[in-house]
């Protein structure tokens, strides 16, 4: 049994300014003020309609992130509609083969003491010696994956656009996330925010408490 931390990985290739211009190409159409755009109009543009709550514009820009974590955490992630997924399949992936270093993999809890760790880490022991034992009696992936636990790693790819990520943010860097979620969306949140300025200016301030 492996056990790692969990992790994000922004897909989308992300150029800043060329996002906010492009916000900007497309909301202006609203106001017939393209005769204002400039090199350097882009980001009060977009400050200013993220100010007014015309947040409807930036559903003009998606990006992809993949999600490294368990699977109680990716059950929450898939709860946000306005976006799409792929996600590792238990129904497919047999952990027993060679691929996947014939063992599971499991998210490292973030809360735990020594002694909860050792708890923890028992009973996901079992779960996969009971996994196992099912495949060799006869059971697929998809009938044994039945013992799997909650803290399984996963992979889930989300792709949203810029006002849904930001709904996200709000949501689930908040204090009442789940600490496993806010493990990964803070960071997340840090890094969208240092490579796409404005969008996610106020979110990050709104939230600042960190894990
Ligand atoms: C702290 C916390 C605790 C939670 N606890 C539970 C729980 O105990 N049980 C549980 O089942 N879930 C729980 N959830 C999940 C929650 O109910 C939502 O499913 C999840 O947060 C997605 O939020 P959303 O619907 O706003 O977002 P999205 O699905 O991403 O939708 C974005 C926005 O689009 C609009 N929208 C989307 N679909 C519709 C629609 N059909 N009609 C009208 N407007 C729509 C809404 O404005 C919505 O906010 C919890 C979430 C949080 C953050």
């Amino acid at each position: 049994m492996k056990i790692i931390n969990p992790y994000t990985e922004i897909l989308t290739p992300l150029d800043g300014q060329a996002i906010l211009q492009h916000i900007e190409l497309c909301g202006r159409v609203c106001y017939k003020s393209e005769d204002k755009i400039t090199d350097t109009s882009a980001a009060k543009f977009v400050a200013g309609i993220i100010k007014r709550g015309h947040e409807a514009v930036l559903e003009h820009f998606d990006i992809t992130v993949k999600f490294v974590c368990d699977r109680g955490v990716s059950h929450e992630i898939v709860r946000h509609r306005m976006a799409s997924y792929c996600q590792e399949s238990t129904r497919y992936c047999n952990y027993s083969k060679d691929a996947f270093g014939s063992e599971i993999t499991v998210i490292r809890p973030s809360f735990l003491d020594a002694q909860g760790f050792a708890i923890w880490k028992r009973s996901c022991e079992a779960a996969e010696i009971a996994y196992f034992d099912l495949l060799d009696w006869g059971c697929t992936p998809q009938e044994a994956r039945a013992v799997l636990p909650t803290c399984l790693k996963t992979e889930v790819v989300m792709t949203a656009n810029l006002r849904e990520w930001r709904h996200f943010f709000k949501l689930r860097t908040a204090p009442a996330a789940h600490p496993q979620m806010r493990e990964v969306a803070i960071p997340l949140l840090h890094q969208m925010r240092s490579q796409v300025p404005v969008i996610f200016d106020d979110i990050e301030e709104a939230t600042h408490e960190t894990v």
